[in-house]
Protein backbone atom coordinates (compact mmCIF):
# COMPACT_ATOMS: atom_id res chain seq x y z
CA UNK A 1 0.00 0.00 0.00
CA UNK A 2 0.84 3.48 -0.82
CA UNK A 3 0.35 6.52 1.51
CA UNK A 4 0.28 9.88 0.37
CA UNK A 5 2.73 12.04 3.44
CA UNK A 6 1.88 15.65 2.36
CA UNK A 7 1.34 18.08 -0.32
CA UNK A 8 4.55 18.26 -2.35
CA UNK A 9 3.68 20.62 -4.79
CA UNK A 10 0.54 22.17 -6.98
CA UNK A 11 1.02 24.30 -9.94
CA UNK A 12 -1.63 26.50 -11.54
CA UNK A 13 -1.19 28.26 -14.99
CA UNK A 14 -2.07 31.67 -15.23
CA UNK A 15 -3.13 34.28 -17.51
CA UNK A 16 -0.96 36.83 -17.04
CA UNK A 17 2.47 35.66 -15.48
CA UNK A 18 3.74 39.19 -14.12
CA UNK A 19 0.35 40.08 -12.46
CA UNK A 20 -0.16 36.67 -10.40
CA UNK A 21 3.36 36.77 -9.87
CA UNK A 22 2.58 39.74 -7.81
CA UNK A 23 -0.33 38.62 -6.56
CA UNK A 24 1.15 35.57 -5.53
CA UNK A 25 4.84 37.01 -3.96
CA UNK A 26 2.25 39.31 -1.44
CA UNK A 27 -0.36 36.44 -0.58
CA UNK A 28 2.41 33.61 -0.02
CA UNK A 29 4.70 35.93 1.51
CA UNK A 30 1.72 36.55 3.69
CA UNK A 31 1.16 33.26 4.51
CA UNK A 32 5.09 32.23 5.56
CA UNK A 33 6.02 30.96 1.87
CA UNK A 34 9.49 32.17 0.12
CA UNK A 35 10.16 32.17 -2.95
CA UNK A 36 12.53 29.55 -4.20
CA UNK A 37 12.51 29.13 -8.07
CA UNK A 38 12.12 31.19 -10.39
CA UNK A 39 12.09 31.10 -14.05
CA UNK A 40 11.06 33.17 -16.98
CA UNK A 41 7.48 31.89 -16.92
CA UNK A 42 7.62 29.99 -14.00
CA UNK A 43 7.99 30.46 -10.16
CA UNK A 44 7.90 28.43 -7.21
CA UNK A 45 7.28 29.46 -3.35
CA UNK A 46 7.84 27.04 -0.22
CA UNK A 47 6.87 27.15 3.27
CA UNK A 48 9.56 23.78 4.26
CA UNK A 49 6.31 21.28 3.71
CA UNK A 50 4.49 21.89 0.31
CA UNK A 51 5.51 24.37 -2.83
CA UNK A 52 3.03 26.39 -4.79
CA UNK A 53 4.04 26.79 -8.03
CA UNK A 54 2.48 29.28 -10.62
CA UNK A 55 3.18 28.81 -14.78
CA UNK A 56 2.34 31.01 -17.77
CA UNK A 57 -0.52 29.69 -19.62
CA UNK A 58 0.73 29.19 -23.70
CA UNK A 59 -0.70 30.93 -26.02
CA UNK A 60 -3.92 29.25 -26.52
CA UNK A 61 -5.03 28.51 -22.59
CA UNK A 62 -4.62 32.81 -22.31
CA UNK A 63 -6.92 33.05 -25.23
CA UNK A 64 -9.62 31.65 -22.50
CA UNK A 65 -10.89 33.01 -19.17
CA UNK A 66 -10.87 30.87 -16.43
CA UNK A 67 -13.84 29.87 -14.99
CA UNK A 68 -14.52 27.75 -12.07
CA UNK A 69 -17.18 25.94 -13.52
CA UNK A 70 -15.13 24.64 -15.87
CA UNK A 71 -13.67 21.38 -15.82
CA UNK A 72 -10.52 21.61 -14.20
CA UNK A 73 -9.01 23.75 -11.31
CA UNK A 74 -11.76 24.65 -8.72
CA UNK A 75 -10.56 25.47 -5.62
CA UNK A 76 -7.60 25.35 -3.26
CA UNK A 77 -7.42 25.21 1.04
CA UNK A 78 -4.20 26.87 2.37
CA UNK A 79 -5.34 25.16 6.01
CA UNK A 80 -4.37 27.63 8.79
CA UNK A 81 -3.68 26.87 12.34
CA UNK A 82 -6.70 29.34 13.88
CA UNK A 83 -9.31 31.29 13.82
CA UNK A 84 -7.39 34.33 14.18
CA UNK A 85 -4.82 33.16 11.30
CA UNK A 86 -8.09 33.33 9.07
CA UNK A 87 -9.40 36.37 10.45
CA UNK A 88 -5.73 37.99 9.86
CA UNK A 89 -5.64 36.68 6.39
CA UNK A 90 -9.22 38.13 5.60
CA UNK A 91 -7.81 41.50 6.88
CA UNK A 92 -4.58 41.62 4.62
CA UNK A 93 -6.79 40.93 1.81
CA UNK A 94 -8.93 43.66 2.05
CA UNK A 95 -6.04 45.86 2.90
CA UNK A 96 -4.28 44.78 -0.68
CA UNK A 97 -7.91 44.81 -2.39
CA UNK A 98 -7.79 41.43 -3.47
CA UNK A 99 -10.84 39.77 -3.85
CA UNK A 100 -12.75 38.38 -0.93
CA UNK A 101 -15.77 35.92 -2.24
CA UNK A 102 -16.74 35.03 1.29
CA UNK A 103 -15.41 36.77 4.49
CA UNK A 104 -14.27 35.11 7.41
CA UNK A 105 -16.34 32.77 9.37
CA UNK A 106 -18.19 29.30 9.79
CA UNK A 107 -19.31 27.33 7.60
CA UNK A 108 -20.92 23.86 6.96
CA UNK A 109 -20.83 23.09 10.43
CA UNK A 110 -18.95 25.36 13.64
CA UNK A 111 -15.98 23.51 13.24
CA UNK A 112 -15.39 24.65 9.61
CA UNK A 113 -14.03 28.46 9.38
CA UNK A 114 -12.68 29.63 6.26
CA UNK A 115 -12.00 33.04 4.45
CA UNK A 116 -12.40 32.63 0.25
CA UNK A 117 -10.73 34.76 -2.42
CA UNK A 118 -9.70 34.57 -5.63
CA UNK A 119 -6.56 34.99 -7.58
CA UNK A 120 -6.09 37.27 -10.21
CA UNK A 121 -7.67 35.11 -12.82
CA UNK A 122 -10.53 34.22 -10.71
CA UNK A 123 -9.50 31.22 -9.41
CA UNK A 124 -10.33 30.04 -6.08
CA UNK A 125 -8.54 29.92 -2.96
CA UNK A 126 -9.37 29.48 0.51
CA UNK A 127 -7.60 30.13 4.60
CA UNK A 128 -9.43 27.52 6.61
CA UNK A 129 -9.13 25.76 9.94
CA UNK A 130 -11.53 22.72 11.24
CA UNK A 131 -11.37 22.81 15.00
CA UNK A 132 -13.91 22.73 17.59
CA UNK A 133 -14.80 26.34 18.23
CA UNK A 134 -12.79 27.98 20.87
CA UNK A 135 -14.05 27.28 24.51
CA UNK A 136 -16.57 30.56 25.11
CA UNK A 137 -15.53 29.98 28.71
CA UNK A 138 -11.45 31.04 27.89
CA UNK A 139 -12.96 34.41 25.88
CA UNK A 140 -14.79 35.05 29.19
CA UNK A 141 -12.01 34.76 31.68
CA UNK A 142 -9.72 36.85 29.30
CA UNK A 143 -12.36 39.41 29.03
CA UNK A 144 -12.67 39.38 33.09
CA UNK A 145 -8.84 39.95 32.78
CA UNK A 146 -9.02 42.99 30.79
CA UNK A 147 -11.52 44.45 32.84
CA UNK A 148 -9.94 43.81 35.95
CA UNK A 149 -7.09 45.58 34.80
CA UNK A 150 -9.07 48.52 33.51
CA UNK A 151 -11.54 48.26 36.14
CA UNK A 152 -14.68 50.06 34.97
CA UNK A 153 -13.05 53.60 33.53
CA UNK A 154 -11.60 51.47 29.77
CA UNK A 155 -14.04 49.11 27.84
CA UNK A 156 -11.35 46.95 26.13
CA UNK A 157 -13.54 44.07 25.30
CA UNK A 158 -11.72 42.24 22.01
CA UNK A 159 -14.55 43.09 19.31
CA UNK A 160 -16.15 39.70 18.75
CA UNK A 161 -15.84 39.05 15.16
CA UNK A 162 -19.45 39.88 13.56
CA UNK A 163 -18.17 36.92 10.86
CA UNK A 164 -19.10 34.77 13.15
CA UNK A 165 -22.56 35.55 12.49
CA UNK A 166 -22.55 36.91 8.79
CA UNK A 167 -22.30 33.81 6.83
CA UNK A 168 -23.21 30.12 7.60
CA UNK A 169 -24.29 29.68 3.75
CA UNK A 170 -22.76 26.51 2.39
CA UNK A 171 -20.12 27.74 0.51
CA UNK A 172 -19.26 25.64 -3.11
ZN1 LIG B 1 -12.68 24.22 0.35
Amino acid sequence: MARVVGIDHLVLSVGDFARSKEFYRRLLGFLGFKLKYEYPDMAGWSNGRTLFWISAADKKGRKRKYRKGDIGFHHYAFELSSRSDVDALGAFLEKNTMTVLDPPGEYYDDKYYAVYFADPDGMKLEGMVYKPRPKARARVRRRNKGRGHNHCCRRSLPAVHTALAISRSLNF
